[in-house]
C-alpha cells in the first residue's frame, strides 16, 4: 500500500512536508518542489502504484477527477489559459519518482516550452499499411 522509501508515499502519509493544495478520498495534489512554471502541480494516488495501468479503477478515477479540478483552478489562480498535463509512465519515459503522478504545468504562449511533439527530433517513417498493422495488433491486444 505504502512504500517507506518512496518520497510521494511519505508525502501522502504526512511524514514529509509538501505544499498540499487539494485532495479527495484516493488522490492528493501538491506543488512540485522544483516547478517548471509557477503553479506546477503533481497529482498522485494515495497508495503506491508505479505505473498507471497498475492502478485500481477507483484510484484512476480519483486521480483524473482531481487533475480536472486542478486544471481549472490553476487557470483562474495562476491566470493562464492553458496547461500541459503529462505522465512519465515508466523509467524509460523519464519517470524519476516511481509513484504514479500527473504533472499539471500551467502554460503561457511565451514560456519557452513547446507541445509534446517538441520532445522528439524525428518521427518514425511508417507507411499506411504499417500503421494499420499496429492498430490491428493493439485491437487484438486490447480484446484479450
Ligand atoms: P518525474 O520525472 O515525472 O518522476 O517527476 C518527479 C517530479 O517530482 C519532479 O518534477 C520533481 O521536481 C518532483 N519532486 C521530487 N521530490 C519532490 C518533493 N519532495 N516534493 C514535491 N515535488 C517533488
Ligand atoms: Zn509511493
Amino acid at each position: 500500500m505504502q512504500d517507506a522509501n518512496c518520497i510521494f508515499c511519505r508525502i501522502v502519509s504526512g511524514k514529509t512536508k509538501a505544499r498540499i493544495v487539494r485532495e479527495n478520498d484516493h488522490a492528493l495534489a501538491f506543488l512540485d518542489a522544483f516547478p517548471l512554471s509557477p503553479g506546477h502541480t503533481l497529482v498522485v494516488p494515495k497508495i503506491h502504484y508505479s505505473k498507471i495501468q497498475d492502478m485500481d479503477k477507483k484510484y484512476c478515477s480519483a486521480v483524473f477527477s482531481l487533475t480536472c479540478e486542478l486544471a481549472a483552478i490553476l487557470e483562474t489562480t495562476i491566470e493562464v489559459s492553458a496547461s500541459t498535463i503529462a505522465i512519465h509512465n515508466g523509467k524509460d519515459a523519464g519517470q524519476e519518482v516511481p509513484h504514479v503522478h500527473i504533472h499539471i504545468v500551467p502554460r503561457s504562449i511565451n514560456d519557452g516550452g513547446g507541445p509534446i511533439h517538441s520532445m522528439f527530433n524525428s518521427r518514425p517513417k511508417l507507411n499506411e499499411e504499417e500503421i494499420d498493422l499496429l492498430a490491428d495488433k493493439m485491437r487484438k491486444g486490447l480484446s484479450m
